[in-house]
């Protein structure tokens, strides 16, 4: 178990899963760059959470929910939390985090909302199943399981991350297709370092072997 000042951002798991440069730039060094793209995000969760809660027929709807798991460490909040009504009378949890862009090959969007269905499940006492992905360039809800896999995958993110954000060391850039859709690609300068470090790197094998 963490203590409360331990525990990291929910969000550092999606940072950590699409670049650990790109976790560590944010989480350890502050290096946050607003730019178009992460002012359009940064504003619509401001509008998600800013609508107040509702109830629709079977559908309880809570925005801007403050979630904490102190077994894997997270802070943060979600964008929203649904209630569905079951047949037995009780209310099922299905949270929902919104993003500006469209779905990414990779997991880190889903690690973010598994991560958030982990705290609600620790808060709750409850078993949480699914939940969803909202893309606003798409407008589609993408409904994700939160199965065994993902559950592990998320579970070793959480300890990954905490393990980069206590060593409080910023990995070397790798340059890859990745790069070219990160927030950070200015500050992180990945092909200028990666190429110094190739040519630092061959520069002592030379000395080494003289
Ligand atoms: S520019 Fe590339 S290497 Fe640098 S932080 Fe972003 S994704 Fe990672």
């Amino acid at each position: 178990m963490y203590q409360e000042d331990d525990l990291i951002m929910i969000s550092a798991l999606q940072h950590y899963a699409f670049c650990p440069r790109q976790c560590a730039l944010i989480h350890v060094e502050q290096a946050w760059a607003e730019n178009r793209l992460t002012a359009e995000g940064r504003i619509m969760h401001e509008h998600v959470h800013e609508e107040g809660d509702e109830s629709r027929g079977d559908v309880r709807i809570e925005r801007g929910v403050s979630l904490r798991s102190l077994r894997l460490g997270l802070i943060g909040k979600a964008d929203i939390v649904e209630y569905h009504r079951q047949d037995d009378g009780t209310w099922q949890a299905f949270p929902v985090e919104y993003k500006r862009g469209k779905p990414k090959p990779d997991h880190s969007d889903k690690i973010q909302l598994c991560a958030q269905a982990l705290c609600l499940e620790e808060m709750l006492s409850a078993s949480i199943p699914t939940g969803a992905l909202f893309y606003g360039k798409t407008r589609r809800r993408l409904d994700v399981d939160f199965d065994e896999a993902l559950r592990q995958e998320t579970e070793a993110a959480a300890i990954k991350t905490h393990e980069l954000i206590d060593a409080g060391i910023t990995p070397a850039p790798v340059y890859s297709k990745r790069c070219e859709s990160c927030s950070l690609v200015a500050e992180c300068m990945p092909k200028t370092i990666q190429k110094n470090r190739s040519v630092k790197s061959y520069l002592k094998r030379m000395l080494d072997e003289t």
